[in-house]
């Protein structure tokens, strides 16, 4: 085996962003993913293939608070979920890093502010290629800097509905978008993006913004059906010494001075707490106890809009809407952001409702302009991953529902006002994973939280934790940029510090 500096566990954002940065500055990585690289075929882009055979989704079981068995949406290949993912890439809002009181409770305040991550959110911003303009969002903590790109610019059918909204006293704003359209590549705004991988990698993905440029360096190595399994301790248990994978069907053990672990929110706690020995009983980086606790997810609710319209919009997921996120005078406690969802067809719909008869999803999908609404769900220790005879059992009971009800009362009436009389919605709740975060929380406290401002683990110091785990919080929007953010902040620290 070669001489790594840094052994890299999970290829997602994380992992993808701290491998690029560590090795562009000269470092050697050996990057561990489980699964492989998604080809790319017209099965890419075909609703069958993607929602009805579920060709990409990983084959996995957990399990939840009752014991009762689920297929969890995760996506175990290179780039990780973010080659499926939307591309929304929203900043956390400046206050969402100070402590909130929630109508049911009080979301924590993060060990740093937003001015500390914020030189980070514009590097994050230009490696994955953020089209954006946000002038007209009152809670972007951005300032007057452009975006790297100008904005994906809304449909007719999609402007025509923020110009309603608009006249109803509202602010939408341009969602930002890591797509490489105009200037930037050759995207062709599709209708298959949202929940589907690029058949042409204009996504800007983690594989493609992550692990391509930091392979090109040379001075990594990406070994793909790669599980880790257990990180092994030094007798004292103040450092991790080897890690033990299985890979093609053996067992091995690899060393470095260095182990980054970014195996997303519940595959990350999985592994810390599987990794118990010992010298750290009740799992590593765990003397606190918080390892697995504090899940969060957000609270989420899809919303489609139906009129006796068409509505024609092939490349959909251009708008948001954050009036309400901190609340207002008639509701005084935060309540999220709405922002569109790519076009959903009608397959989509079948798939996800099984009662319902494809001729009417179909019908639906054709009538219909497409919505999520997220909010902010609380750090509850009691939502946690535990391992179960070595299974992953996810406990969850939702909390913080009532600002989530209001946004969707709220987003209703707007969009019945905006023409659209009919508006189905439906909770994504039950078993929703996407947006996982918390389980492996950063802080100032070494006794309540397992990693540092830095993501350094309290209990070994040769250990990071990158991906969304760290979050104290889970804010109200899309959790990806500010992975990456952190991942570049926890690099730089690396490189100043273990690999100066
Ligand atoms: C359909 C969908 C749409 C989404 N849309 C958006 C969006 O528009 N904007 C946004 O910000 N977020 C979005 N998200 C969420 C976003 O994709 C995730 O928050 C983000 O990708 C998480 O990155 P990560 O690096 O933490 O984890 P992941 O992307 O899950 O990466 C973890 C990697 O680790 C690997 N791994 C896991 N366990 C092991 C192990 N034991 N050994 C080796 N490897 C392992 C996995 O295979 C995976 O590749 C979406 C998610 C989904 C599912
Ligand atoms: S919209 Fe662009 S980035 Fe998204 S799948 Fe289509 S071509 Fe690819």
């Amino acid at each position: 085996m070669k001489d790594y500096d840094a052994i890299i566990v999970g290829s997602g954002v994380g992992g993808g962003v701290v491998a690029r940065r560590l090795s562009e500055k000269g470092a050697r990585v050996l990057m561990l993913e489980r699964g492989d690289f998604v080809p790319r075929e017209t099965d890419n882009w075909s609703v069958d293939a993607v929602f009805f055979r579920k060709k990409y989704k990983a084959k996995d079981t957990w399990f939840d608070k009752r014991g009762k068995p689920f297929d969890p949406g995760m996506y175990y290949n290179v780039g990780g979920s973010t080659k499926f993912y939307g591309g929304a890439m929203f900043r956390l809002r400046e206050r969402d890093f100070e402590a909130i009181e929630h109508r049911r409770g009080v979301s924590p305040a993060w060990p740093y502010r937003y001015g500390d991550l914020a030189p980070y959110y514009d590097q994050a911003e230009r490696i994955f290629r953020v089209h954006g303009d946000d002038r007209f969002d009152r809670t972007s903590p951005r300032g007057a800097a452009p975006f790297p790109y100008a904005a994906v610019r809304s449909e007719p059918a999609v402007e025509k509905m923020a110009e309603s909204f608009r006249s109803q006293g509202l602010s939408p704003s341009s969602l930002p978008l890591a797509v490489n359209s105009g200037a930037a590549g050759s995207c062709i705004l599709c209708n298959t993006c949202d929940g589907f991988s690029c058949k042409i990698a204009q996504k800007n993905d983690a594989e493609t913004c992550g692990v391509e440029p930091a392979l090109k360096t040379g001075r990594v190595d990406l070994m793909t059906r790669a599980f880790a399994r257990h990180l092994l301790l030094t007798p004292d248990g103040k450092r991790i010494s080897r890690i033990e994978i299985e890979h093609a069907g053996e067992r091995k053990q690899l060393s470095a001075p260095l182990f980054v672990v970014s195996c997303n929110a519940v595959n990350s706690a999985a592994l810390l707490l599987r990794s118990a020995d010992s010298a750290a009983v009740a799992g590593v980086a765990n003397r606190s106890g918080v390892v697995g606790r504090h899940y969060m997810v957000h609270n989420q609710t899809a919303l489609m809009a139906l009129s006796h319209r068409i509505n024609g919009t092939v490349f959909q997921k251009t708008l948001a809407i954050n009036d309400w996120y901190f609340g207002d005078e008639a509701f005084r406690w935060p309540m999220g952001q709405m922002q569109m969802l790519g076009k959903l067809q009608g397959g989509m719909l079948t798939a996800n409702v099984p009662y319902l008869p494809r001729a009417l999803g179909d019908r639906m999908a054709r009538h219909g302009m497409d919505w999520i609404g997220l909010s902010e769900d609380l750090p509850d220790p009691d939502n946690r991953v535990t391992i179960v005879d070595g299974q992953i059992k996810l406990s969850v009971t939702l909390n913080n529902l009532d600002g989530h009800r209001e946004l969707v009362r709220r987003m209703k009436k707007a969009l019945q006002g905006a023409g659209y009389p009919i508006v189905v919605t439906k909770s994504l709740v039950k078993h929703a994973t996407g947006h996982q975060c918390g389980t492996v929380r950063m802080g100032d406290d070494p006794g309540s939280s397992a990693l540092d401002p830095y993501c350094r683990a309290w209990d070994q110091r040769n250990l990071f934790v990158v991906d969304a785990s760290f979050f104290p919080s889970s804010a109200a929007v899309n959790p990806a940029l500010t992975i990456a953010a952190q991942a570049l902040r926890a690099a730089d620290h690396i490189l100043a510090t273990d690999l100066a």
